[in-house]
């Protein structure tokens, strides 16, 4: 079954607010097994809405709407329906008597505009909405099925987990639902990712990979279509087994979980703790280790050394190694390896972590933007230093260098 969202609503347009209700509906269509091939958003205009109807209508089975359900004028999506598909409005009335009942209980007058929000197409389903007065509606003809739900997103969910997933299912009949299983890497770019496992995406039959970044981080959604969950674990295992022979020591986790949640789980149980010593991230690190509940039994502090004075008086940098003629400098292999062993001893750690470099967008100390230096520290063990050349803005450049010791922990 192929379907399209249509999300209805001028303020969608003007960009004043984000179409999340498209993506609440993708989710959920995806769990039912219905393929979306076109997401488009029209705003509150007939004529324009009924362009749409008629372009959806020729590419896809399913037509789901949100928005416009409502009692004010420019609330339109049922009318235009009804229209296009030559149907008369009805009033449903236990709807009606739903928002009566509303209005006497706050003991003010209905509205003759209220009225609105309990008209449906004739002959067609009445999709009972527990959140809000607007009912859904679901309808079928000619073979194409519609769907119409409300704008507000709390209303779309409550109806997407109750009666418009009835109506939902009842539409697919036996279609096989989507599985997935999200992968997380660390360590390796998208599109090295995808480079290595070329030849299994596009062999990929019955179980797709799809990979993508997020957040710093890169993804793969193993998805599969199959009778029940029993089959479709055992078809995703099955990949799993062939994705990991590839590139299985850059898999940190079979969920959608931030690296640090993994860093946390394993120093707890190997009872390891932890301090971090920053200077370009300004805290990126420390903070993203303490957003994991629990962090506290393994991630003792750490400091931020924005300028050389903090580093050579918190950690003990000697200056003529940041500045001077001949010095090594902030950004330097010397000062990140002599920040994570020294913020380890003074934190008495079994590892230490240490960030120096050019986020931009200037230069510094005369090196280009994106050089930076990171280093681990370990106890009994030689400390390590990574140049690293990252790309991109302040920001990624900065969530990248976090990242990259994440990753270096991890291993
Ligand atoms: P109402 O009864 O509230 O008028 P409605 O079904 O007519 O509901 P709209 O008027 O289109 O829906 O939208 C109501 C509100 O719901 C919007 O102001 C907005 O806050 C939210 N909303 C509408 N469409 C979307 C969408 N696609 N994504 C996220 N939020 C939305
Ligand atoms: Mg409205």
């Amino acid at each position: 079954m192929k379907a399209e969202i249509i999300a209805v609503g001028t303020e969608l347009l003007l960009g004043q607010i984000v179409n999340t209700n498209a993506q609440t509906l993708s989710v959920k269509l995806a769990e039912l097994g219905i393929d979306v091939y076109f997401q488009s958003v029209v705003g509150d205009n007939p004529g324009r809405l009924r362009e749409a109807i008629e372009i959806g209508r020729k590419r896809a089975d399913l037509l789901v709407f949100t928005g416009g359900l409502g009692p004010t004028q420019d609330d339109l999506t049922k009318e235009v329906l009804a229209q296009y598909l030559n149907r008369s409005l009805i009033i449903h009335e236990p709807s009606m008597d739903k928002i009566k009942a509303l209005f006497s209980e706050r003991g003010t007058h209905m509205v003759e505009s209220n009225r609105k929000q309990a008209i449906m197409l004739e002959a067609s389903e009445p999709l009972h909405n527990n959140a809000g007065l607007a009912v859904g509606v679901g309808v079928v003809q000619d073979g194409t099925a519609y769907l119409l739900l409300p704008g507000p997103p709390r209303e779309l969910k409550a109806m997407l987990a109750s009666s418009a997933d009835q109506w939902l299912r009842q539409q697919i009949g036996n279609v096989k639902p989507l599985y997935s299983r999200i992968l997380k890497f660390a360590g390796i770019g998208e599109s090295n990712l995808e480079d290595q496992l070329l030849d299994l995406i596009e062999q990929q039959q019955e179980t797709t990979l799809a990979p993508y970044a997020k957040e710093g981080e890169v993804a793969l959604r193993v998805s599969v279509k199959a009778e029940s969950e029993a089959i479709a674990e055992q078809k995703i295992n099955a990949a799993v087994i062939q994705i990991k022979e590839r590139v299985g020591h850059h898999l940190y986790a079979e969920q959608d979980i931030p690296i640090e949640v993994t860093i946390h789980q394993l120093l707890r149980s190997s009872r390891r703790t932890l301090a971090s010593a920053e200077s370009c991230t300004g805290g990126l690190f420390a903070e993203l280790i303490t957003s994991v509940p629990g962090s506290s039994g393994e991630f003792k502090g750490g400091v931020v050394t924005y300028t050389n004075e903090m580093k050579h008086q918190l950690l003990g940098i000697p200056l003529s190694m940041l500045e001077g003629d001949g010095a090594a400098g902030a950004v330097s292999e010397q000062t990140a390896r002599l920040m994570a062993d020294n913020m380890r001893q003074i934190a008495n750690t079994d590892f230490a972590v240490s960030f120096t470099g050019v986020a931009g967008p200037g230069t510094a100390e005369g090196k280009p933007v994106g050089l930076v230096y990171i280093a681990l520290a370990q106890r009994e063990k030689d400390t390590a230093v990574y140049e690293l050349k990252l790309g991109g803005d302040r920001e990624m450049i900065r969530l990248r260098a976090v990242k990259a010791a994440q990753y270096r922990l991890w291993q």
